[in-house]
């Protein structure tokens, strides 16, 4: 995870902005100085923007997203930060003593935008261990600017929780490597005035631009998206795993409560945003579930990759934006495998338990039926 490899790669996905992660510490703050110039409101590297961005983490182990102006800003707040970190001068992700109230006081201070990461993750993130933003955040609630919704969840499931009115949710993709089935995994896709820290926060508080559209994987896929046995990975309703008193039927193991219940407990209202979110996971992975491979690095998932990729360029185009009949004629498997995605005519068996969910390509609508009644337990989460 290299400035420049990060920049090539992004370009191959179609990113225009990337935020860099782990701007506070000092070791990664000198390569990004060394490896960009620094613009009006943004960093460039080839024909890449760059955003100064870390995560933290608060006393209650809970993290937050925070995006700098500039790299100036960062080293002031890296001084406030550091009086109450024992770890930042090492760690990417500091560790701040004090809890999340404190931290949106010093990020305001500095005139940063911040939010709650991944915010439904089970162990590190806002609703694993608060019942609200406002028992996070305290009085400076009102101040944060967006929701990261993490891998776990989508927009409709946010949306049931009526705190997050108004909030602009971010699907972000929280890459821990450059290669396409990472970096960009997760995106956001919005009409900005500019493309700029600027632009940023004139859209997160509905001034100017718009978000257009989500992209992510689909929350079913997490590990801990329904409530299931840790042990033999049964899975139960909320309702069910209560009256069994979170023990599992099968082999008496232990029920973990699923993301998905997390929200159910939580929702106070009806789904409804006005953003569509696309689930949908990146190109190679799309080419590995179409040849039936293991990974998305075989040789045979990257050569087609490399074909799409130079033959249509942006990857992000390719999955959302390029006529399916013109995709076919460069590789029709892979062609007939995105307009599924596209379409929603993937069976998704749910994860639970500490089990990644499973996808199901069908052959047809007729085997899409068969798969969903068959499976129809599973997929509904229940015992
Ligand atoms: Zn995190
Ligand atoms: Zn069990």
């Amino acid at each position: 995870m290299e400035i420049p490899v990060i920049a090539e790669e992004a370009e191959k996905k179609g990113l225009d902005m990337v935020g860099t992660g782990d701007i506070l510490n000092p070791k990664w703050l000198r390569h990004v100085r060394e490896e960009t110039e620094e613009k009006d409101g943004y960093l460039e590297k080839d024909n890449v923007k760059f955003i100064p961005t870390t995560e933290v983490e608060d006393q209650d182990r809970i993290h937050h997203l925070i995006i700098f102006p500039d790299l100036e800003t960062v080293e002031e707040a890296y001084r406030d930060f550091r009086e109450l970190s024992d770890d930042i001068r090492r760690e990417g992700r500091p560790r701040i003593k004090a809890d999340g109230e404190k931290i949106v006081e010093i990020a305001k201070k500095h005139d940063c935008l911040i939010g709650p990461c991944h915010a439904f993750t089970p162990y590190t993130a806002v609703y694993g261990h608060k019942n609200s933003l406002k028992e996070c955040y305290g009085d400076q609630v009102d101040n944060l600017d967006f929701l990261e919704l993490g891998l776990s969840a989508d927009s409709s499931m946010a949306s049931k929780i009526s705190d997050h009115e108004d909030m602009v949710f971010l699907s972000n993709s929280d890459a821990h490597s450059p290669w396409p089935h990472r970096l960009g995994r997760e995106f956001n896709r919005a009409e900005l005035e500019e493309e700029s820290f600027e632009g940023l926060r004139k859209l997160f508080h509905r001034e100017a631009g718009e978000i257009e559209l989500n992209v992510g994987l689909d929350p079913r896929e997490g590990k801990y998206h329904c409530s299931a046995c840790n042990s033999c990975h049964q899975k139960y309703s909320l309702q069910q795993a209560k009256d069994f008193d979170w023990r599992c039927q099968e082999c008496s193991g232990t029920i973990k409560k699923g993301v998905k219940d997390r929200v159910e407990e939580l929702s106070d209202r009806e789904a409804d945003y006005p953003v569509r979110y696309l689930h949908l996971p990146p190109l190679a992975k799309i080419i590995q579930y179409t040849v039936g491979h293991a990974s998305p690095t075989t040789k045979t998932v990257q050569k087609r990759y490399e074909v799409l990729n130079e033959e249509f360029g942006a990857e992000i185009d390719i999955l959302v934006e390029i006529e399916i009949e013109e995709i076919a004629e460069i590789d029709e498997e892979v062609a007939e495998s995105i307009r599924k995605f596209r379409e929603d005519e993937i069976v998704m068996i749910p994860g639970g338990g500490g089990q990644y969910g499973e996808r199901i390509i069908p052959e047809d609508v007729s085997e899409r039926e068969e798969i969903l009644e068959e499976k129809s337990s599973e997929i509904e989460c229940r015992y």
